[in-house]
């Protein structure tokens, strides 16, 4: 491949990243598939532009949508033919979710998950060690305390703030 052969595939592959930077997760619709971490890499295999995803939660029954609305832009776009590509190992973290996909979140009124705690490689804690408050996205206060293990959906759980008394979710670091 020629250095202009080059430069025209990758023109193509960013065109498809712009594409993508613009299709919400179809659950929260105010954060892209890329800032969710959903997109993990946009390839050409031929005149087929491949498109890698790594579904959040397993089981998330959002996957075939999130394929679907990915394939439907990228098409609308006149960037296809198009393939999805499902890879689940490594799994989705939520350490994939960009700065600017936190922030959005708390817009929205969802508080957005922390680091996710004690890697594997760590020493095993053997005190139960104290989960850090999750803070209201509202007011900010962070006596909240949590309602339900699920939400909405299996990757959130239900809060209620008791400094405004507004429940809220919170997405779950995994
Ligand atoms: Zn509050």
């Amino acid at each position: 491949m020629n250095a202009l052969e080059k430069e025209a595939v990758s023109a193509r592959v960013q065109a498809a990243w712009a594409v993508l930077e613009q299709v919400q997760d179809p659950e929260i619709p105010v954060i892209s598939l890329c800032d969710l971490g959903v997109v993990r890499e946009v390839r050409e295999s031929g005149a087929l532009l491949e498109v890698v995803l790594t579904p959040t939660y397993s089981g998330c029954p959002a996957t075939e949508v999130i394929a679907h609305d990915v394939k439907t832009a990228l098409e609308a776009a006149q960037l296809g033919p198009v393939a999805t590509v499902l890879q689940r190992a490594p799994a989705w973290t939520t350490d994939w979710i960009s700065a600017k996909g936190k922030a959005a979140l708390r817009e929205y009124g969802i508080a957005p998950p922390g680091p996710v705690p004690l890697a594997d490689a760590q020493p095993i804690c053997i005190t139960r060690r104290r989960q850090p408050p999750v803070p209201c996205p509202r007011c900010e206060s962070t006596r909240t305390e949590r309602i339900a293990p699920f939400g909405s959906t299996p990757c959130k759980a239900l809060y209620r703030c008791l400094s405004c008394h507004e429940p809220f979710e919170h997405f779950k670091p995994i």
